[in-house]
């Protein structure tokens, strides 16, 4: 890293900020006390680091911020050549009067993911099927790690949306479609930043995050365009006030409460049944991010907006900087026309229409944040951690979280766990694709067919595991002779808008797929895995599939799905989002007053050989430990799902594997009960479940 600072304009050594030593709130009232309104301007402007004119602009307009949007990376793209990319941005922010370093941005939403050679975790919809808060607390430290090693601080993830329709294309960005559910992922906050109190930040290995997008994103209308009918991204969110509350508004106060360094709004509009206000931008919403987020909930870190948000506010640019201003937003992403932002800002404040104290309340925030990182003390990437990006040891919890992100639909005749001795045919799609088992937001934007970035797919993990699987993407191979095949299927990458752009926006699988699926299910015992963002609709294929896994998008890891499907790890995953019979009962959630879907949500068997023995007495057993964990306060606790899931166990036991539906219902509304802390509750659904089997 370059250790001097050539082009300093002024000595600031030895002023009051930037003594390390003196707290936080002294070092910001003592350096915003000496800025000017360009360089307070200048710290609300985040500008995409290809639109820079030149990288003196960087101290020219005493830019606060750079973005790499997603797919914006270096040649080559390397860990090594991010760590310099930025290190140069910073040598730029030095030269300006204070120092004041630049917090630059990155969308690395499933680990450090635009970077070649990264450990790619499954997308947040597989995190979600783990129902492992501890694990995803590792996901988001390993994410960190690399995120940092390559001198980035902030990280904007994660999505706390709840996905309350599959039709959005962003649905794999969400942990699920039940509130209580995310809110449990949200331990990956701990994960990237450390400590609520913001004391880990200044670590090398952790990097401040960013719940997005606020709120109600997941929950825009379905609707249709030119393009066709979907559910709107960027659409409008029309619900209920207590909707609001429970659904959407919930995780962002767990956000809050794990001391999430900033908050990004959403591109989509909120309108509440009952107000007149009709729909408003959340760009706009001043009673949603002044009045619910900062003041009601106490968030202190800083509000970012999304990608050029601001500009689709109703009014002209200036209507829309003090629009969004004034709403709360205390940094834009604007991200190219980074001058005429900065520009407008300032006539705003000199025309009175934005005043003094929100600059210096948004510019304290921000500095806050860059204070509590220690970019003022060490503003270069410390690349001591750069051969930790993409190591065996972060691949191995990328491996963990693909093996549990991986949910067992059906298993007729116990099909899996496979056995090494078969001769295994395997076919589809998705089988051997590294891209389309990592998504969107993979590398590039949208993510990409093929081998984008160094991993394993499922294909060469099933090929660790025995000597004798022939692999036919579309099936043309012969058919006769196997003992067994797996198919492979599912969508190809895609990043917002409307969703798997390679089949149609619907849910159901691609003509070589369906074909695929048919000729080896009609041959032979088969495995279908399910490769996608989202439920994919099977009808009456259905029934000829002898055993069925939604793997979702696992990443780089698919040794990790070659785990499970060998037995070396058991099938733990459950729904994360009800499953779909059709496209008509959409949306479907848990807790629809009619729920008659394919799977419900929770369901997941399980191929755990060592199930717990007992009968009656041992679930007894079980609802007297969860009253006396509900006692000792454990709700949302490991130790409390794991009532839960061991109940299942004894259920399935008894059941040989066999869940109906009047049994795996209860289990759902169980687990939904624990996540939400309500133990009696889960307790009296136990016995329910119990009883039904
Ligand atoms: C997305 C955000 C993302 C931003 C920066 C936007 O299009 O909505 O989630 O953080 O781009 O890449």
């Amino acid at each position: 890293a370059p250790k001097e600072n050539p082009q300093v304009v002024i000595d600031a050594h030895g002023l009051p900020y930037q003594n390390a030593k003196l707290p936080v709130k002294k070092r910001v009232a003592d350096l915003l006390a000496r800025m000017s309104p360009a360089e307070k301007a200048g710290q609300m402007t985040q500008a995409e680091r290809n639109a820079l004119k030149s990288q003196g602009d960087i101290a020219t307009y005493d830019l606060g911020s750079l973005l790499s949007g997603g797919g914006s990376v270096p040649t080559p793209n390397t860990p090594e050549a991010w760590a310099k990319m930025t290190d140069a941005y910073q040598l730029r922010a030095q030269a300006t009067r204070f120092q004041i370093p630049l917090i630059y941005g990155v969308d690395a939403v499933h680990g450090h993911n635009n970077v070649i050679g990264a450990t790619i975790m499954p997308h947040n919809i597989g995190i979600g099927a783990g129902r492992d808060p501890k694990l995803a607390e590792r996901t988001g430290a390993v994410t960190a790690s690399e995120v940092r090693a390559t001198g980035i601080p902030w990280d904007f993830a994660p999505c706390v949306c709840v996905t309350r329709d599959e039709r959005w294309g962003r649905s794999y960005e969400a942990y699920g479609e039940d509130p209580a559910l995310v809110e449990a992922m949200e331990t990956v906050i701990t994960g990237m930043q450390g400590s609520p109190s913001g004391k880990d930040l200044d670590r090398n290995d952790k990097v401040l995050a960013s719940a997005k997008h606020f709120v109600g994103d997941g929950g825009t209308e379905f609707g249709s365009s030119t393009t066709g009918s979907y559910t709107i991204d960027q659409g409008v969110t029309k619900v209920t006030r207590q909707e609001l509350e429970a659904v959407h508004l919930s995780p962002f106060a767990e956000s809050v409460k794990r001391g999430v360094g900033t908050v990004m709004p959403s591109y989509s509009s909120l309108d509440v049944i009952g107000d007149d206000a009709g729909p408003v931008k959340m760009h706009a919403h001043a009673e949603m991010i002044n009045g619910v987020l900062k003041d009601r909930m106490g968030f202190e870190g800083f509000v970012i907006s999304d990608w050029q948000a601001i500009d689709q506010i109703p009014g002209d640019y200036a209507s829309d900087v003090r629009t969004s201003v004034n709403a709360g937003l205390d940094m834009i992403m604007v991200p190219t026309a980074y001058q005429d932002f900065t520009r407008t800002l300032q006539g705003e404040v000199a025309a009175g229409r934005i005043t003094p104290a929100r600059i210096d309340d948004a510019v304290s925030r921000i500095l806050t944040q860059k204070f509590r990182l220690g970019l003022f003390e060490k503003p270069y990437a410390d690349t001591s951690n750069l051969d930790e990006v993409g190591s065996a040891g972060h691949r191995a919890v990328a491996r963990e979280a693909a093996a549990k992100s991986q949910v067992l639909l059906k298993n007729d005749g116990a099909v899996l766990p496979l056995k090494a001795s078969q001769k295994v045919y395997v076919a589809g799609s998705n089988a051997d694709d590294l891209g389309n088992q990592a998504g969107g937001w993979t590398i590039s934007w949208q993510g990409a067919s093929g081998a984008t970035t160094p991993g394993t797919t499922i294909l060469k993990g099933i090929e660790k595991n025995t000597s004798s699987a022939t692999f036919s993407k579309d099936a043309s191979a012969p058919t006769d002779g196997y003992d067994v095949g797996v198919v492979v299927v599912g969508e190809k990458p895609y990043a917002e808008g409307i969703g798997d752009v390679g089949n149609g926006h619907d849910l159901e699988l691609g003509e070589a797929d369906k074909a695929a699926v048919d000729t080896v299910c009609a041959a032979m015992k088969c495995a279908v895995l399910v490769v996608s963002g989202r439920p994919q609709l099977l009808g009456d294929r259905l029934g000829g599939i002898d055993a069925l896994v939604a793997s979702w998008l696992p990443g780089t890891e698919g040794d990790g799905v070659a785990d499970v499907l060998y037995g070396k790890r058991a099938f733990t995953g459950q729904l994360p989002v009800t499953w779909p019979k059709s496209e008509a009962q959409l949306p479907v959630n848990v807790g629809d007053a009619a729920y008659d879907p394919q799977f419900p949500y929770g369901w997941g068997l399980t191929t755990l050989k060592k199930a717990p023995t007992g009968g009656e007495a041992a679930l007894t057993g079980l609802a007297v430990a969860a009253q006396l964990a509900e006692r000792a306060g454990l709700g949302k606790t490991a130790a409390g799902k794991e009532i839960v899931d061991r109940a299942r166990l004894l259920v399935q036991q008894r059941t040989g594997g066999k869940l109906t539906e009047a049994v795996s219902k209860p289990f759902a509304e169980a687990d939904h009960l624990l996540l939400t802390g309500d133990l009696t509750g889960a307790v009296a659904k136990l016995r329910t479940a119990y009883r039904a089997a």
